[in-house]
């Protein structure tokens, strides 16, 4: 069984306003910053002395922004990279100081909020950068900012051949300083880098005829998880992983990377009915009980992110022990089939994503029976779910 946590270990993240002591829901999201510094630390491993943009995008993909982004500039990270301004001015108010990059799209009327927030956006088109150049006039303040190049991904951003033109033609707005040069790779996760390569070769070409008129940016960066694990030649001067960080590994190789899942989905069997044979459960009745069985409801549903593709194919570890969701996910409570669990009782511990005794479940494991990614899977459980927070222990 996993070992039973006191409440002292943990605080709740403010991922949810009203949030409850730990004990006042028993669905929660436990991160495990010890996880979350291990894989951090093979981050660094792989890297050299470049610098780390930790990518907490997406509530930290679904982990809790606040307490992640702490978490790591406590262990050093450079910089962070969320999608949107909000998410960033989110960071600022809960006293994160470390630069912040918003790597989605910003647009013209945001402006002002970002250079109030002092974070650092990423440019590919004239009228935004001149927004900012604005926003920096008026704040009496400069402005960093990333050019974005659109090297394949076909996304946002400048292309190589426009390139050199726009950071010159930005570079002249007052208050705008041009500190980054980035791309990122469609599919750097696949074995077969060839394309990853041609995307590799246009930035490092545009990089080069920049030095050739005498233009250095400091920080040049295009790595994902899957090219930090996998494609040493795009490292350049900083990284920018998301996945790998919460402890999953993007990769078609499935090479060995040695991280560990940070989070853990959790609940506790609210209701145990013992039924006959042939008695129908959930909406629709697409269960309906072959022999004399023990059903177990637990209080959590896709309301809360947990897939109403897991119908009648999702699993929970009860009392170290896999057993099968019966019938189908509803809004906020599933049912499981506890039949062969001995001595289970309401009140014991589901195990949703996570390990207890020999048995495991991934967010992979979830992604493969709902025809996702783990990145969906993790950054869609819900605002509800209350993400505790496993101190380190010192
Ligand atoms: C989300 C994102 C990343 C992180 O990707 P992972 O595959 O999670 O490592 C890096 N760069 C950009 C631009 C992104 O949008």
């Amino acid at each position: 069984m996993r070992a039973p946590y006191t409440d002292a270990e943990y605080v709740c993240s403010p991922i949810v306003s009203g949030a409850a002591r730990p004990s006042d829901r028993p669905t929660r999201a436990e991160i495990d910053l010890h996880a979350l510094t291990h894989n951090y630390g093979e981050v660094t491993r792989r890297i050299g002395g470049r610098k780390v943009l930790a990518v907490v995008k997406a509530q930290a993909y679904g982990h809790g922004a606040v307490p992640v982004a702490r978490h790591l500039a406590g262990l050093g990270a450079h910089m962070f990279g969320v999608a949107l301004v909000e998410e960033g001015s989110n960071l600022r108010d809960a006293g994160i100081t470390t630069p912040i990059l918003v790597i989605g799209p910003v647009f013209p009327e945001q402006a002002e909020a970002l250079v109030g927030a002092n974070l650092t956006p990423v440019v590919y088109t004239l009228p935004v950068a001149k927004a900012l150049s604005d926003a920096a006039g008026n704040a009496g303040k400069a402005v960093p900012v990333h050019v974005k190049i659109d090297t394949g991904m076909g996304r946002i951003g400048v292309s190589p051949e426009e390139a050199v033109q726009f950071i010159e033609t930005i570079s002249k707005f007052p208050g705008i300083v041009v500190e980054g040069l980035m791309t990122h790779f469609a599919d750097a996760d696949l074995r077969d880098k060839k394309f990853a390569t041609n995307q590799l070769d246009r930035f490092e070409a545009l990089i080069g005829s920049l030095d050739k008129k005498g233009i250095t940016i400091p920080l040049r960066h295009a790595a994902n998880s899957a090219a930090v694990l996998e494609y040493d030649r795009a490292l350049l001067t900083m990284v920018r992983p998301g996945l790998m960080l919460y402890g999953y590994d993007p990769l078609e190789s499935g090479a060995a990377a040695d991280v560990r899942p940070v989070l853990s989905l959790v609940t506790r069997i609210a209701y145990i009915k013992k039924v006959p044979a042939g008695v129908p459960i959930s909406y629709g009745r697409t269960f309906v009980t072959k022999r004399e069985s023990l059903i177990a409801t637990i209080p959590i549903g896709y309301a809360d992110g947990y897939s109403r593709g897991l119908s009648n194919r999702g699993e929970a570890i009860v009392r170290d022990k896999r057993v099968p969701v019966a019938g189908r996910v509803c809004m906020d409570m599933t049912m499981l089939d506890v039949t062969e669990v001995p001595g289970v009782a309401a009140g014991d511990e589901a195990v949703l994503i996570g390990s207890s005794g020999n048995e495991r479940i991934t967010a992979d494991d979830i992604a493969a029976k709902t025809g996702t990614i783990a990145y969906e899977v993790l950054c869609g459980i819900s605002g509800r779910v209350p993400r505790i927070i496993k101190q380190v222990q010192s």
